[in-house]
């Protein structure tokens, strides 16, 4: 769809624009393959040279629709759907990291991508340098090395609700010669374009507010197409030198700004296979349909909530960056001025105990390990997502051990506040 068109558009009508005859909706290519009568064409679209479909690991008319919307979304040149937003993650820096490779990324992310980044890439043979993202500049300058290869960071992270000072990691980034990789799936591109300020490439859990009624798992990588993978040609040899798997095809050569997301089709897709479902993109889309209105009403009950929570005497501590005072408010109004997520964190006085106490007393809240769908869920995460860290490894994740997580969903706020007072009050009995 064209450029001219504004987000609340794009939402509706993106990446699908049937032909005279056609589906009006966006149909559900419920097909592993597709059928050609012609060998040589066949042939053609395995050697890259001739764009369209053949198997479903690799690119399916759904799936490619609703990338093509969520990219729209982003301002970005080119996406690809995963199965997951832990695919997502994991293909975004594998198809531009190996073995022997460095990388730098915020500590305080979600769980599952930390444990990805310092357990599973690392016995692939991948260091990371987890940093504090507020550190000073001259500090975060040491965090990188020669091999290293990406930088990332979340736009508000999970759960902690740190919000990225994305300039200033992009600075970091291009002074190295590296991508900013960043994870906008709590902002979404309805409160945050993270492209606008200097990242290269944005990743999703489609899972989360996109989907937004918890029905299907997926994930999404998008790509600015921005960053000169030529200029840092060493660096880069997959991108930038033949790849033997496809008769010595250069990416960089072939694909030019389309080169990052070729190459994570044509072989990371291709030989790992975390491919979304044609039926689940096609419940993305139905989600991405609502996320304009959706996301700023997510936004409005949360700020209910957080002003609620600031005044109550059984609470600790409480943590959303739309809160002026919030140790985040002026990035946020900088990245994200209609709007942060629908997350708030907070403590109870009487520690650990007081929020289990008060998590099992929710009536209209459930403990549930999702987060940013349309109903309200809590979660604590030092009991459940993040686990498997030790305390150490919790503070160095922005998440302290009476956090509770508290996803506010677009229910009636007042319905969703008289359910925090009646869970704080059976919680003290
Ligand atoms: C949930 C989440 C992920 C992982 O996504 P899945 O779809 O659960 O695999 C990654 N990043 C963030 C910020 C998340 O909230």
């Amino acid at each position: 769809m064209e450029k001219k068109f504004h987000r609340e558009t794009i939402c509706i009508q993106g990446g699908y624009t049937p032909k005279s005859g056609e589906a009006r909706v966006l149909p559900i290519y419920q097909s592993t393959t597709f059928k050609y009568d012609d060998s040589d064409q066949m042939g053609r679209l395995f050697d890259l040279e001739e764009e369209g479909y053949f198997y479903s690991r690799l690119a399916n008319p759904t799936c490619d629709a609703v990338a093509k919307k969520i990219c729209e979304l982003e301002g970005g040149c080119g996406a690809m759907l995963t199965s997951s937003g832990q695919a997502a993650n994991f293909y975004a820096m594998f198809n531009i990291v190996n073995a022997g490779d460095h990388i730098v990324s915020a500590a305080p992310i979600y769980g599952g991508t930390s444990n990805l980044f310092t357990v599973t890439m690392k016995k692939m043979g991948v260091d990371v340098t987890l940093v504090d993202p507020d550190a000073p500049e001259e500090e975060l300058e040491k965090a990188f090395r020669p091999n290293t290869k990406a930088m990332f960071g979340e736009t508000i992270s999970n759960p902690a609700l740190v919000v990225l000072d994305i300039e200033k990691f992009a600075r970091l980034a291009h002074r190295h010669g590296v991508p900013l990789i960043v994870d906008n799936t709590f902002a979404t591109p309805i409160n945050c374009r993270p492209f606008e300020w200097g990242a290269d490439i944005v990743t999703h859990s489609t899972t989360k507010y996109m989907d937004g009624h918890a029905v299907a798992l997926g994930g999404c990588i998008v790509d600015s197409g921005n960053f000169d993978w030529e200029a840092h040609a060493d660096r880069f040899p997959g991108l930038t030198t033949p790849d033997e798997s496809y008769h010595g095809l250069v990416y960089t050569k072939a694909f030019g700004k389309g080169a990052y997301i070729q190459k994570l089709t044509a072989q990371i897709m291709r030989d790992l296979g975390s491919m979304q479902s044609p039926m689940n993109a096609f419940l993305l889309n139905l989600g991405l349909e609502t996320l304009h209105l959706r996301v700023p009403r997510h936004c409005e009950n949360a700020q209910k909530v957080a002003e609620f929570l600031q005044n109550n005497e059984n609470v600790s501590w409480v943590s959303y960056p739309g809160l002026p005072g919030d140790r985040y408010y002026e990035l946020a109004q900088k990245y994200m001025p209609d709007g942060t997520c629908g997350v708030v964190v907070f403590g109870l006085k009487g520690g650990r105990e007081a929020c289990v106490r008060f998590m099992d007393s929710l009536k209209l809240g459930a403990i549930v390990t999702h987060v940013a769908d349309a109903r309200t869920s809590v979660l604590h995460p030092a009991s459940h997502t993040h686990r498997q860290l030790n305390d150490e490894q919790l503070v160095e994740a922005g998440v302290k051990p009476d956090l509770i997580r508290f996803s506010v969903g677009i229910e009636n706020a007042g319905d969703i506040i008289a359910d925090i007072q009646q869970a704080m009050e059976a919680a003290k009995a």
